[in-house]
């Protein structure tokens, strides 16, 4: 049979998402549950990727069938595209299975031409509607099918409002919207080099390519990026019947929360302008109204709404986001989709929802996007110093949490000062789907206009980025990167401090504060540790981190790297000295130093830890990170150690390297110079042996691992150096203490030989950083340079560095497990590199089997959701070792 590539509304439901988009789907499902919905058709994401496989074309298979949906809806409809009597006139809107506001594009008033005008201008005695459609029509289709700059058309409209005198779109009447109308014809042909199509079908099959086109502007691929969204998904696209909300004072559009999506309180939140279309309310260009105040103007239609918005709610047990348009007082539902909501308000709602009964524990678990967590755990204002403070001004609390950055005004400049390492706050008059990347390099965004749903509002909120918006009082100088408020004015480079929670602007830099675990967080997080089967632990190297972790729930440290304890001033010296070392008993002399402060570390930490377990990696950077580059710092250290700027020079010299990161460093330097694995043993079992005599409570089991190891002789060599040392130790302590020795896997010979190591080897922690960067055979500090022209050409989706790349690096480590338990069924599984934090990657390693990831401190609680939510989903039929060991 062959491919089905469209739907009717009536044909579909919400569990279609894959095929329909959910913006598809959900116009089904509210079809079929007797909503008020403008009938069309949907044209699926398969559609989609055929269109991409056939070379961007709609092949003829799949335009017959359009030909056929465009009866089908004509017959539903009553009306005809193109007739004269009874028009029909259509969206066509962009929706792909995850929602990506803004992201692509939609066309209003589609079937418009200048018969048609005429015919609908008469019929309805309205003329002005009639108008105020064509010319939305031939803007929004011009921009998005044949990308003429939309800047040119608002250009034109700004003229011809100062020519009338007006400040507003609704005071132009019938023929400036006319004249407008035909001045974007000129525009249209001057660019083009062709007349505006006037046949409804050509216009329809140009817009149904445009949006499929539009799944790849380059704002639509970096939120994929972002938010892992692949790009092989493509979108589905809606060819919907218009309800005109810009008829007069009796229609308008709105859109809606059915809770607050800042907060989460349950209540109705939402925006609503009378005598206007589509984009009006989110585009920001004019500043609507409360919902509440639709309830004098359209009392029917706003008790109609309020029964459709319990009804979705009920029918999809989650908060809704709701579009919909009055035309002369009737309601139309445009869309519905669960709502994107901060961080608190996810909070708040999954309680909520398990209180209301609505939902139960896992549920909650499950509806809660682990990424948004972290706006949770980064700084709010010090609420001392925001005490002192005064606002200049206050606007709407768009996104909440706590900002505070130097002013920049372009999107461009963000990126730029983000990237020198300058913390920004973008100021704009209203921001546009274009300035994306640079809200992402913002700590905070303030727009002039727009209102709590407008694009920077929603993108902001997705982000998780404090933004506050509508702040009519700024008299804003864009082009000379300035604006004036409350009589002062404030330049490029100025403090400003942000709070997207009460929407307050202050005018000078407010010091934050840590955030903390609890209330619904603590009641999530509990649930989710009981649902989730992987261990979670931290990279942590010194005790503040460590207490900080502990507080957001690690169960021990997975990683702490030793050499970052060198690095310390009082330290450095006697590394440098045992650089310098000429003999083995030199060498011994200085570690003799490092050993005391080395313990001291160790204790310092297991006291944080309060019983949890302890990785303890072996130094692992190559020796010349030690060592000065600059000939002033060489003098001196060469006045320090006693010894000729020539001598120093010569054993620098002789520390260099082709490639660092391939050279001699971690388990190769025990193997060169095994007193150091000595002194660090010495260390981490003194350490312990001390801490189990101050609290007898607690059972230490010391944990050593061994950096980059390749080969079972050489993990065997430096394991005898650490059984040795440690064994003679513990037994003249009279204790009868345990220990563990494991390696790290981070290079691909010790994953390709992970069978012969297994049976030597208490756990193996893979070390993802390095394994991607020896897997690829590229290195993260360099591949910032070209990375982004693999995404640009479509090579790689997302940075290997950031999520794991399941499909190769992943698939050596799930192979690695395999092998490693085919010898060793004991050996515990970890992950140690940056992918432990981060969700998709997390969700990976519940799913190959392993015993916990090792995450930094901010990203515990991620990923303890993120663990959860993959047991949820995917159970295992045993609790990892690592949780049935807590
Ligand atoms: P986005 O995904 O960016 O929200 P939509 O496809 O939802 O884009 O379209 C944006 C807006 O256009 C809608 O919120 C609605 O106001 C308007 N719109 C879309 N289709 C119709 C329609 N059939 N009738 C009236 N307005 C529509
Ligand atoms: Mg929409
Ligand atoms: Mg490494």
């Amino acid at each position: 049979m062959a491919t089905k590539f469209l739907y009717l509304f009536s044909e579909g439901n919400a569990n279609m998402r894959n095929l329909l988009g959910g913006k598809g789907a959900n116009l089904a499902e509210m079809t079929n549950i007797g909503m008020p919905v403008p009938q069309g058709f949907t044209i699926t994401t398969e559609a989609c990727t055929q269109y991409y496989e056939d070379g961007e074309k709609i092949n003829d298979e799949i335009q017959a069938e359009i030909m056929e949906y465009i009866d089908k809806l004509e017959k539903i409809t009553g009306k005809k595209f193109g007739d004269l009597e009874n028009p029909l006139l259509v969206s066509v809107r962009s929706g792909a299975r995850a929602s990506m506001p803004g992201m692509m594009d939609t066309i209003l008033n589609l079937g418009l031409n200048e018969q048609v005008v005429d015919v609908i201008a008469k019929q309805s005695n309205n003329p002005r509607w009639a108008w105020d459609c064509y010319r939305r029509f031939i803007q929004m289709y011009s921009d998005v099918v044949m990308e003429v700059g939309k800047k040119y058309f608002e250009q034109l409209i700004d003229e011809m409002k100062e020519k009338k005198g007006v400040t507003q779109d609704v005071e132009l009447n019938a023929d400036d919207l006319k004249t407008l109308a035909s001045q974007f014809k000129a525009e249209y042909k001057a660019k083009i080099g062709a007349d505006f199509p006037s046949d409804p079908k050509e216009q329809l099959m140009g817009a149904i390519k445009a949006v499929f086109r539009s799944w790849n502007n380059p704002r639509a691929i970096v939120y994929r990026r972002m938010n892992d969204i692949p790009g092989s998904w493509g979108t589905a696209v809606n060819v919907q019947s218009m309800a005109f909300g810009n008829m007069g004072d009796d229609c308008g559009t709105g859109v809606a929360f059915t809770r607050n999506p800042a907060t989460g309180e349950k209540k109705l939140m939402g925006e609503f302008l009378t005598n206007a279309q589509g984009e009006d309310v989110v585009a920001g260009v004019r500043t609507p109204m409360p919902i509440q105040e639709m309830a004098e103007k359209f009392p029917e239609a706003f008790a109609q709404f309020q029964d459709v918005c319990q009804k979705l709610e009920d029918h999809y047990r989650d908060m809704q986001d709701m579009e919909f348009t009055v035309e002369h007082g009737k309601l139309y539902m445009l869309q519905t989709r669960n709502g994107k909501r901060t961080a608190a308000a996810a909070l708040k709602i999954a309680c909520d929802l398990v209180d209301e009964g609505m939902i139960d524990e896992k549920k909650a678990v499950a509806m809660i996007d682990p990424r948004n967590l972290d706006t949770l755990l980064h700084p709010q204002f010090d609420p001392a110093a925001l005490k002192k403070a005064t606002p200049i001004a206050t606007a709407l609390p768009a996104s909440p949490g706590a900002a505070c950055g130097k002013i920049v005004f372009t999107a461009d400049d963000a990126k730029e000062w983000a990237a020198r390492g300058e913390k920004v706050c973008l100021v704009r008059l209203e921001t546009s789907p274009e300035d994306i990347e640079g809200m992402v390099a913002s700590q905070g965004i303030l727009t002039v206009r727009g209102g709590m749903t407008s694009h920077a509002a929603v993108v902001a909120r997705g982000m998780g980025t404090c933004c506050v918006s509508g702040c009519g009082a700024i008299k804003m100088d864009e082009e000379n990167k300035k604006f004036e408020l409350d009589g002062k004015v404030y330049q490029e480079g100025d403090w400003i401090s942000l709070d997207g929670s009460t929407g307050n602007i202050y005018g000078e830099a407010i010091p934050t504060i840590d955030a903390s675990i609890s209330g619904e967080f603590g009641r999530i997080m509990a649930w989710a540790d009981k649902y989730r089967q992987m261990g979670v632990r931290t990279n942590a190297d010194n005790p503040r981190d460590t207490a900080q972790a502990v507080k957001f729930g690690a169960e021990g440290i997975g990683l702490c790297r030793t050499e970052h304890m060198f690095f310390e001033e009082d330290r450095i010296p006697a590394i440098r000295e045992m650089i310098c070392s000429d003999t083995v008993e030199q060498r011994e002399k200085a570690l003799a130093k490092l050993e005391p402060m080395q313990q001291g570390d160790f204790e310092a930490m297991y006291e944080a830890l309060e019983g949890r377990p302890m990785t303890v990696r072996f130094l692992d950077p190559p020796l010349h990170e030690f060592v000065p580059t600059e000939e002033e710092d060489i003098a001196l250290m060469a006045k320090d150690m006693g010894k000729s700027v020539e001598d120093i020079k010569a054993i620098i010299a002789g520390l260099h390297e082709f490639n660092p990161m391939m050279g001699h460093r971690g388990c190769r330097l025990s193997v060169t110079f095994p007193e150091i694995a000595r002194m660090q043993t010495r260390a981490v079992i003194k350490a312990a042996l001390a801490v189990q005599a101050r609290h007898p409570e607690w059972t230490m089991v010391p944990e050593i691992m061994i950096p980059l190891v390749g080969e079972l002789k050489e993990f065997a060599y430096v394991k005898s150096i650490v059984t040795s040392v440690a064994d003679e130790l513990i037994k003249a302590a009279g204790s009868d203490m345990k220990y563990k020795v494991g390696n790290m896997i981070e290079i691909p010979r010790a994953a390709m030989c992970a069978d012969d190591i297994a049976p030597h080897s208490d756990f193996f922690s893979f070390g993802s950083n390095d394994l991607t960067q020896l897997v690829f055979g590229f290195s993260r500090d360099d591949a910032g340079k070209f990375l982004d022209a693999y995404y640009e050409k479509k090579i790689y989706e997302s940075d290997p560095f950031a999520r794991l790349d399941q499909h190769g690096v992943g698939r050596l480590i799930a192979n690695a497990c395999r092998w490693g338990r085919s010898t060793n069924p004991d050996v515990k599984l970890g992950i140690c590199g940056e992918h432990g934090g981060d969700p998709s990657s997390v969700m990976f390693c519940h799913d190959i089997g392993l015993d916990y990831v090792s995450c930094s401190p901010f990203r515990v609680p991620i990923a303890r959701l993120a663990a959860a939510q993959a047991a949820i989903k995917n159970p295992r039929a045993t609790e990892s070792k690592c949780r049935r060991a807590m």
